[in-house]
């Protein structure tokens, strides 16, 4: 029956005082059921952007989106809100990276469960509410479900709030979830601990599952695919193994080198990427990166500053595609790139 999610030339345009910003431009992708896709970038690269159109959580009065959105079928691009607020918390759900920020400060923990769930089971109980919102919580390992389910959001820790965050984002069982950097505030302990959890539960869930982060570590322990954006669009798109070990696209090589080797306990040199995403106000010509590239060299002529390369398939294997014009990225990965992380 095909993946949950389907994208396919997804645009998101926002008027600006200075004239429309494209945050998001022919954006495709798909996601199964029961499969994780990373989505990785530096802020502003449109990772979140893109999800938010997914969920209709944009700003529908002023966001200008084109292209295909299909989850479970459904195309969501045009649905009516009241329709849009139908899916939303029942066959998708979004969680964030700050916790504060989606529960209210003034209602208990389970009050606000309860009513994530009544909304999607209307005919449901008060009581059977509660008993949900009990099980959610100790599903997501929190002490004393039942005593805790009555503490206001500031009684909880940050690790315990986001486990609320999740059990609410769960509490309708959703096909789809998508996580926008969510254990980016917490410490590396109970990151790892959020992160096991959500791998637990989606194997309990069978859940399609985003998760939206800059932490290629979270990314290595999370993610089936990896979809790498860049100024709106999508540079390169791999299994989470080919996108670690073969990657071809040399925005892909600077952030692998800007974190910490994830498959050696020992820190590898940190090699920051050079200069600052581009303005989407008015994006470079031709490839958005090469004001930043250091390989742009390699390519004969200006092509890289007068050409957008399209998205096509990589050496390493089908599914693996790469946006750039190198004739020969994997020697170049290997003869110029690795020497300089180890
Ligand atoms: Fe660098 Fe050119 Fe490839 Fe863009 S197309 S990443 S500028 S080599
Ligand atoms: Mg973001």
């Amino acid at each position: 029956d095909g993946p949950f999610l389907q994208v396919e030339d997804l645009k998101v345009t926002f008027p600006t005082e200075d004239g429309p910003v494209t945050a998001v431009q022919g954006l495709s992708y798909s996601v199964e059921k029961g499969k994780t896709l990373g989505i990785v970038g530096e802020s502003g690269s449109g990772k979140s952007v893109s999800s938010m159109a997914v969920m209709g959580l944009h700003d529908a009065k002023s966001a200008q989106i084109s292209g295909s959105i299909r989850v479970g079928g459904t195309e969501v691009v045009g649905l009516s809100e009241s329709r849009m607020r139908g899916l939303r918390g029942n066959a998708m759900a979004m969680i964030f990276q700050d916790a504060l920020a989606a529960l209210h400060p003034f209602y208990k923990i389970g009050a606000q469960l309860e009513e994530a769930y009544l909304v999607h089971h209307s005919s449901a109980s008060k009581r059977d509410a509660r008993r949900k919102a009990i099980e959610m919580l100790d599903r997501v390992g929190i002490p004393q479900p039942d005593r805790r389910v009555d503490d206001f959001p500031h009684q909880f820790s940050g690790g315990m709030r986001q486990r609320a965050m999740i059990a609410m984002g769960l509490i309708n069982d959703p096909s789809l979830l998508i996580a926008d950097e969510p254990t980016t505030a917490l410490d590396v302990t109970v990151q790892a601990q959020i992160l096991d959890l959500l791998q637990d539960l989606q194997r309990e869930f069978n859940s399609a599952v985003i998760i939206i982060t800059h932490d290629l570590g979270v990314i290595a322990e999370m993610a089936d695919d990896v979809l790498v954006m860049y100024a709106g669009r999508c540079v390169e798109f791999g299994t989470t193994k080919q996108i670690l070990t073969t990657p071809e696209m040399p925005y892909t090589w600077g952030l692998l080198s800007s974190v910490p080797d994830v498959s050696s306990s020992t820190d590898a040199r940190l090699i920051p990427i050079p200069g600052n995403p581009p303005s989407l106000l008015r994006p470079p010509p031709g490839c958005s990166f090469h004001p930043r590239c250091v390989h742009a060299d390699k390519v004969p002529g200006d092509l890289c500053s007068t050409q957008l390369p399209e998205l096509l398939p990589a050496s390493s294997g089908t599914a693996h595609l790469k946006r750039c014009h190198l004739a020969d990225p994997v020697g170049v990965y290997q003869s110029e790139v690795l020497p300089e992380i180890a």
